[in-house]
């Protein structure tokens, strides 16, 4: 290689967030560096203002992007979504359960932003709902068993679950998930009782998890009424505008539009904003679609901004697209890509790589 040619794998230094509900093990384990004795929530890889990754000599990745736009995030990337890369991939690491959240489509984002700017809300305030005018569909997929609550149970399903907690269904019954769901929110009175051993164990060990961190919190029923499914390593989730969730428990790897607009129904000491949450919420019931890789290793989503793959690299594989991408090894290693590392990939640049790892791969859904 000539020595005044630009490297074609651009190595990322990525900044941790230290949540309290993140494992302490999981995120130095992919890293291969001991662990701190704090937890280690999640690992961002991407441009976001907030936690930027480093490219070599220091600069931000956005910063560095933004001055050769057309060559390092290509004219396609360019052309959609302006000098800036659209999305955020991370290492997500949970020890214990995250909000019950959701979040706003596009047009919902940018009303609440323009809302929040208006009444002069500071961008930092913890009750700001809006912190940018973006959208944040996500996919999340399983490195281990993954723990999460998904979407709503079918309405058969939850009429069971609460005749088993003491619940009185008629109000579901007559009027409709969304007003039964909008009760639960807002009448601290409702009670659950503790079902007979041997039935429903899986929702009262669930009830018992989140009533022991947050006692009387109403998002303890709310979390009941969603579908729990335990993804297996490189199963994976889409959740778009309006889906209500949370992680409970696992390591996973996260691609999300590049935004921080969350809407929580509660189950966190951070800002509630239930009817925020209500006003974006889609409820539609029934159990989600558990995605899996496609022959070129990709999950289909409807997203624009991001499309996931993971690669089981054996052998020799080009990574080839006209799209900005970010390479991270989960397992094993490849020339160029040791376990825990990632690389920027500019859009003009082919990359070959050759080894035996598990790798994720992010780049525009375009
Ligand atoms: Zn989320």
């Amino acid at each position: 290689m000539d020595a005044a040619e630009p490297p074609r794998l651009i190595r990322l230094e990525n900044q941790i967030q230290p949540y309290a509900w993140g494992s302490r093990s999981a995120i130095p384990a992919l890293l291969g560096v001991p662990e701190n004795g704090k937890p280690q929530a999640e690992l961002w890889l991407g441009a976001h203002p907030v936690a930027p990754s480093r490219v070599p000599g220091g600069r931000a990745l956005g910063e560095w992007l933004a001055e050769d736009a057309g060559a390092r995030l290509g004219a396609k990337t360019v052309e959609r979504f302006g000098a800036q890369l659209p999305f955020l991939l991370k290492v997500l690491a949970a020890a214990e359960p995250l909000s019950l959240q959701a979040h706003p489509s596009l047009e919902q984002a940018k009303a609440g932003f323009a809302r929040e700017e208006e009444a002069g809300v500071p961008l930092t305030a913890p009750h700001r709902n809006y912190r940018d005018a973006n959208h944040k569909p996500e996919i999340i997929c399983a490195l281990t068993k993954f723990e999460a609550l998904c979407g709503f149970r079918s309405i058969a399903e939850t009429v069971r679950v609460l005749d088993a907690f003491g619940v009185d269904p008629q109000l579901l019954r007559e009027r409709g998930l969304r007003a039964f769901f909008e009760r639960v929110m807002t009448d601290k009175s409702l009670r659950l009782t503790t079902p007979a051993a041997g039935t429903f164990d899986k929702e009262a060990a669930l009830v018992k998890k989140l009533s022991a961190k947050y006692p009387g919190d109403v998002g303890v029923l709310g979390a009941l009424l969603l579908n729990h499914l335990t993804l297996e390593p490189g199963e994976a989730l889409y959740l778009g505008a309006g889906n209500l969730h949370a992680y409970l428990e696992g390591t996973g790897v996260e691609l999300m539009a590049n935004s921080d607009n969350v809407l929580r129904g509660g189950l966190t000491p951070k800002h509630v904003d239930v009817a925020e949450l209500l006003s974006v919420l889609e409820f539609t019931d029934g159990p989600p679609r558990v995605l899996k890789p496609n022959a070129r290793g990709e999950y289909e989503t409807p997203a624009p901004d991001f499309r996931l793959s993971r690669i089981e690299l054996r052998g020799e594989h080009t990574f080839e697209s006209g799209l900005p991408q970010i390479l991270l090894c989960v397992e094993g290693g490849a020339t160029e890509l040791p376990k825990g590392a990632s690389v920027f990939v500019p859009a003009t640049e082919r990359v070959t790589l050759k080894g035996e790892a598990t790798i994720f791969r992010a780049t525009p859904g375009l």
